[in-house]
């Protein structure tokens, strides 16, 4: 199943073979007792990736829909809560807020560099009479590759005693240190198609006891997405609706290949992909969109070229050698590209992409 195109976005990434033979069967039904064992096999691979006790529950969705269901559960109409924006997808959690009439405030950094957790500390300290019910944290920007220090401002946002963390670990479970349990977060969006090595399709959404208790009076009206369905049904290894039964199988392979390989040595292959990406495009005088004094995410490398239009980079990347890396995003378009070396790639990925970009810049 040889890719015409080297896939260098920040997903879909690429998917192991294994996993795309896995799902390459007849669906089986999900009231059997074969999907009943498929899920309690998941749902103990699923804790692990997230290093959790938490309940880790899954939906039909793409992760915009597993944010959506992180706010809908959890908040009610008129809540307040803070939203770290340094790019697009904090920019998109605030919209989602927004359109549920949440009360939004922000701490906002410019595209490219991190978000100051000093802010949220002082932002939370002031917050005396424990307003705030939930703090939003991008953790790996996407739109830009900068990494967030999501440990520092988690610590905060325990200190504040009320506030729930909400995490967008999109673009970094599974690709770096994202310890649910030590770093105390009480709901963590991911989804399928990034670091878990699998197609598009399924959200996730881990959650804690803490926001479990908010679940109880959280006032959004939810049908689809309401997760304490899930929870129930998930307590006998079942969902409420018909799953994408051959997802799950592609699912259940994937983490038993991450099992097998370890947390450690994932997050150590996905650093040292990021660490060859930028040296190499620093080697080549590209600028990068993350300067070396903020930590770069390991999902994504952004940069913003001047020998050539971006755009024109991107485009003969693709018609000359087959390798596709992504655009910039909304007022970014045109000034950036951005190489993904998440999830299921390789160092000759890496290799053949940087070998196409110093051809294309001759
Ligand atoms: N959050 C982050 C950090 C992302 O990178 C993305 C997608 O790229 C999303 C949320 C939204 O996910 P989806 O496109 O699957 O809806």
């Amino acid at each position: 199943m040889e890719n015409p195109l080297l896939l260098m976005i920040p997903g879909p990434t690429p998917v192991p073979e294994p996993v795309l033979f896995a799902s390459a069967r007849q669906p089986i039904s999900h009231r059997s007792q074969d999907f009943r064992d498929l899920m309690a096999d998941i749902t103990v691979h699923l804790k692990w990736l997230h290093q959790t006790q938490n309940e880790v529950l899954i939906l039909a969705s793409s992760g915009t829909g597993a944010m959506e269901a992180g706010i809908i559960n959890f908040l009610s109409p008129g809540d307040r809560v803070l939203v770290g924006c340094n790019g697009k997808f904090g920019d998109r959690w605030t919209l989602v807020c927004e359109q549920f009439g949440l009360i939004t405030e922000r701490i906002t950094a410019p595209w490219g560099k991190a978000l100051d957790p000093k802010r949220f500390r002082q932002h939370l300290e002031a917050d005396l009479d424990k307003q705030i019910k939930a703090v939003i944290v991008t953790h790996s920007e996407t739109s830009t590759g900068v990494l967030n220090d999501l440990e520092t401002i988690s610590r905060h946002i325990k200190a504040h005693g009320q506030a729930l963390s909400i995490i967008d670990a999109v673009t970094s479970l599974g690709i770096c240190p994202v310890p649910v349990d030590e770093w105390g977060l009480d709901v963590v969006v991911s989804a399928s198609q990034k670091g878990y090595r699998m197609p598009p399709g399924l959200g996730f959404v881990c959650v804690s006891p803490k926001a479990w208790q908010a679940y109880e009076t959280a006032r959004f009206p939810r049908f689809y997405f309401d997760l304490g369905k899930c929870r129930t049904d998930a307590a006998t290894n079942t969902t409420p609706f018909t799953p994408p039964v051959n997802l799950f199988f592609a699912l259940q392979m994937s983490l038993t290949l991450m099992k097998a390989e370890g947390l450690s040595a994932m997050f150590a292959h996905q650093q040292r992909l990021m660490q060859a990406t930028r040296a190499a495009l620093h080697a080549l005088d590209l600028p990068l969109f993350v300067p070396d004094h903020y930590v770069a995410s390991p999902a994504v490398t952004a940069i913003a070229p001047d020998q050539v239009a971006p755009e024109t980079l991107r485009f003969k990347l693709q018609q000359q050698y087959g390798v596709v890396i992504a655009a910039g995003q909304d007022h970014m378009r045109g000034k950036l590209v951005r190489i993904g070396h998440l999830g299921y790639v390789c160092d000759r990925s890496i290799v053949t992409t940087i070998a196409a970009i110093e051809a294309a810049l001759k």
